[in-house]
């Protein structure tokens, strides 16, 4: 994750103006450790900028997604979730509440490249997602199954 004072420098680098609605709506990705929607940015957005719309928190989103100022998360939603946390890292996924969490493990970023030639394909980088179940849904599961 970038520091504020990184952002706007790497903003600077990419051609990207650092505006305050562009370093509000990074701050609150930033404070968000869930993986928010831009629908859940735009709330939290909005209690310091009242006026801004949901599409431009989505396009600048967007913005910050295509310089690789923030990661995208999709697996698994229909809607895109964003994540400030832009190190190498993967994804534990509730396949119920569609919850994210990280995983940070070493030996995951550690893993062979399947020794293929796809046409050339290259391959950038990957990230692993583990499905299953969090705590809440499973303990709600637990309740329903014993009343
Ligand atoms: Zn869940
Ligand atoms: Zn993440």
């Amino acid at each position: 994750m970038l520091t504020m004072d990184e952002f706007i420098k790497t903003c600077r680098e990419k051609g990207l103006n650092v505006t305050y609605q562009r370093m509000v709506i990074y701050k609150s990705l930033m404070q968000s450790k869930n993986h928010p929607t831009a629908e859940e940015i735009y709330h939290m957005v909005r209690k310091e900028y009242p006026s801004i719309s949901l599409a431009t928190v989505y396009k600048t989103l967007e913005t910050f997604a295509e310089l690789k100022l923030i990661n995208k998360v999709t697996h698994l939603h229909d809607m895109a979730r964003y994540d400030a946390d832009t190190r190498p890292h993967h994804h534990m996924i509730c396949i119920y509440c569609k919850a994210v969490y990280d995983v940070h493990d070493e030996r995951l970023n550690r893993l062979p490249l399947p020794d293929v030639d796809y046409d050339g394909f290259q391959i950038t980088g990957y990230s692993i997602q583990f499905e299953g179940v969090c705590p809440a849904c499973s303990q709600k599961f637990q309740r329903k199954a014993s009343s």
